[in-house]
Parts: structure tokens; C-alpha cells; sequence
């Protein structure tokens, strides 16, 4: 089927929730895909954050074709051995010692919320239930998650909304600290804010909310959405900061690209969930959970985490000479290979103009280039990358 077929019939029988750019995908191998006519794309949006090793990397293929062939499904009433042993990976390199598994980054901070209510319930009291999260956050699209989103545009037409939320301006203690009500039970935030434009927090912020939530006996839940496997050049963002949370969400990258979510906690929390409490029918789904085990393995293993840091202090350099060249530019920075510009003019034609030249970036914002490659990605991508931001931001 030609790319025009394939995008007519979509347009026709899809609900219109997106804004597509005009391509058909069919293929991709590393940092690479292709399109139905043949075109070839350098990928630096790696399905939002989430093919962290690259498009069908092998050992994650392997591990879902051999697990479809032995079992699929048979829901979470009966034990099985890939769930454990993904929560050990997980527990075992990260402060959490629980995990529950779901299917996305929103179910993921569903659950950390329903679970630090629940907490608050049994342990604080029955007044204490209000969370307090961050302006430009992105936590998802539930109704739960789209109340935690500090973003209206993500909340308007869907009131009334939940109760118990309220907001403060990120990377700002102080008003946090001002925030903190008798009712407040927790605090929800990104280390890094993904969707509200890869904003990064001063060195010692996380650190500082740490201390409040310790202060106030609350809880610190941490949405390592996408942040988190391997994004920043840590397994988890939140490791640059030493800050150990008290729940913390993972989605995208986990499974490499097969729908996977996880809320981990540490013991304490996790223990104000008894049976029946919360569930999900898919959650560690088999193959959600072979390739969620060799995407962590691969990552861990690899030396992927060190490769992401030294091609990110180089993208970021990179950066900053096209900067210097593009008055369009009003800030680059970023953190492992989770990259940004700020530019002066709205993104969306310079990323349609990649897009024609070959390469996928995304805008997040308006005004934001966001740039998250595979992580696999090598030093003549980003020279590539490069090469043709400079063409196409030549007279902007
Ligand atoms: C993408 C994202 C989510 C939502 O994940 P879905 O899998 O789309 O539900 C939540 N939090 C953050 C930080 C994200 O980037």
C-alpha cells in the first residue's frame, strides 16, 4: 500500500486525537527508519523517548519471538517467571524494593497515585490525600494524570477534574515549601520536564525537595517517564541528584518499544497495597515482560549508559556551535541524550524542513526543538543531524 493510501485510510477510521506529520512509517533498524515510498529518515525522536536501543534491536526481537512461541498471556491470578525477574532487575539498581506493572506512563502514575493515597490513608490519616505537583509537568492522559499535568491545555473540556491537586512553578523550593498544606500527602515531578520542553532543574533542587518532603513526613514521587532506562546516561535521572524517592514511574523506554509501565516503590509505601487494592489485566504481560528484561539487560550490560553520556556532552557541544551561528537559537541544552533549543521562532517549520531533508526531530511547546535519538546513536548521526539544522535554519 502507497504512503497516501495508508494515511487516507487512517484519516478516515481513526478518531482525530493527533496531529500527524504526513510520513508512513513501515521499517526501522538502529537510528534508522523508512517510509513506505523507500525514503530514508535519521531518527532522532525514537517513538518519543522509547527505542532507547534503537528500532528492533535484536535481542529484544529474539526475546519476544521466543517468549510469543512458549506464552503469551494468562493473567496476573497465576505466577510467572519473567515478572519476577524484571522487578529483581529493577529493584536491584534502583532505591525501590516493589514493583507493579502496567502498560503505560499514564497507568504507571495512575497507580503512584492511587498508591501514596492509599499510603496517606493508612499511615498519615484520612485529611491528608492532596498532592502537589509542577507547573509544565506532563504526567499523562487520564483523568488522574491530566489533573497532575500542570498544563491547562491538557485539562480544558474535561472538567470537572480531580480533587486534591494543587500546583507550584518547578525548580522553585520555596514555593513548594510555601505549597505545603495539612492535607498535603505527597509531591509528583519530572527530574527532567520532557514534554514541558526538556527543562532542567538547578544541581541540588531534587535534592531540596527531598529534604521538604522528609521535613513534612510526605511523600516524593518521581515520573521517570522519560527520564528514566537509560535517557540521561544514568539508568534513572534522578541518580545525578543521589535522591532517593518514595515511588517512582517508568513507561516508554522500558520495553523498548513494546508497551510496558511500572510504578516501583520502597517496601514502607508499597505496603499500604494489600490484594484487590489495584490491578490490570495486561500488567506483566509475557511479552510486555521478555522485552522489557532484555532491553534492561542490554542497557545495563552494553556499557550504553557511558556511550549515551560522551554522544550527549558531544550533541550538546554541537549545539552550541549552531548556535552561535543561528541567531533562531536562544538556548541549547540537555542532559545525556535528552537535547533541546530554544528557539525565537515557532519549531514546527524547521521541523517539517528536517523532515523533507531526513530527519525526524520533534517540537514540544511551540517553540522548542526536542532531540532524543536511540541511544545507540553514533558521532556521524549527530554530525549528520547537524549538518542539516544548519541548512535548513540557513536564513531563518
Ligand atoms: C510520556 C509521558 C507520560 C505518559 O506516558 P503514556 O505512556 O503516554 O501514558 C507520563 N509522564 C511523562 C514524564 C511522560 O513523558
Amino acid at each position: 500500500m502507497d504512503e497516501k493510501k495508508i494515511m487516507a485510510l487512517a484519516d478516515q477510521h481513526i478518531m482525530n486525537t493527533y496531529r500527524r506529520v504526513p510520513v508512513a512509517l513501515v521499517k526501522g533498524e538502529g537510528a534508522r527508519l523508512w517510509d513506505a515510498s523507500g525514503k530514508e529518515y535519521l531518527d532522532f525522536v525514537a517513538g518519543i523517548a522509547v527505542c532507547n536501543l534503537g528500532h528492533s534491536h535484536p535481542k529484544v526481537v529474539k526475546a519476544i519471538k521466543k517468549q510469543a512461541k512458549e506464552l503469551m498471556h494468562v493473567s496476573n491470578l497465576y505466577y510467572t517467571k519473567p515478572q519476577g525477574e524484571v522487578a529483581a532487575l529493577l529493584t536491584k539498581h534502583s532505591f525501590a524494593e516493589k514493583v507493579f506493572f502496567c502498560n503505560s506512563g499514564a497507568e504507571a502514575n495512575e497507580a503512584a497515585i492511587k498508591l501514596a493515597r492509599k499510603y496517606a490513608h493508612e499511615n498519615l490519616g484520612p485529611d491528608k490525600f492532596e498532592l502537589i505537583t509542577m507547573k509544565d509537568s506532563f504526567h499523562g492522559r487520564t483523568m488522574a494524570t491530566i489533573t497532575a499535568t500542570g498544563q491547562e491545555k491538557f485539562q480544558f473540556g474535561f472538567t470537572p477534574l480531580l480533587a486534591g491537586f494543587s500546583y507550584v512553578p518547578f525548580n522553585n523550593a520555596a514555593a513548594l515549601e510555601a505549597a505545603i498544606s495539612p492535607r498535603t500527602c505527597g509531591i509528583m515531578l519530572e527530574p527532567i520536564q520532557g514534554e514541558g520542553g526538556v527543562i532542567i532543574p538547578d544541581d541540588g533542587y531534587l535534592a531540596k525537595v527531598r529534604e521538604i518532603c522528609d521535613r513534612h513526613k510526605i511523600l516524593m514521587i518521581v515520573d521517570e517517564v522519560q527520564t528514566g532506562v537509560g535517557r540521561t546516561g544514568k539508568l534513572f535521572a534522578c541518580e545525578y541528584s543521589g535522591v532517593k524517592p518514595d515511588i517512582m514511574t517508568l513507561a516508554k523506554a522500558l520495553g523498548n518499544g513494546f508497551p510496558v509501565g511500572a510504578m516501583l516503590a520502597t517496601d514502607e509505601v508499597a505496603r499500604a497495597f494489600s490484594p484487590g487494592n489495584h490491578a490490570s489485566t495486561f500488567g506483566g504481560n509475557l511479552l510486555a515482560m521478555a522485552a522489557a528484561k532484555a532491553t534492561l539487560k542490554t542497557l545495563i550490560k552494553d556499557g550504553l549508559l557511558g556511550h549515551c553520556q560522551r554522544m550527549g556532552d558531544y550533541f550538546l557541544a554541537k549545539l552550541q556551535d549552531l548556535k552561535a551561528r543561528h541567531a533562531i537559537i536562544s538556548e541549547a541544552r540537555g542532559r545525556g541524550l535528552m537535547l533541546a533549543c530554544s528557539l525565537t521562532i515557532d519549531g514546527a517549520d524547521i521541523v517539517r524542513a528536517c523532515q523533507e531533508k531526513g530527519l525526524l526531530i520533534n517540537c514540544t511547546g511551540g517553540k522548542t526543538l526536542r532531540f532524543i535519538p536511540p541511544l545507540i546513536v553514533e558521532e556521524k548521526d549527530i554530525d549528520a543531524a547537524i549538518s542539516i539544522l544548519d541548512d535548513v535554519m540557513e536564513g531563518k
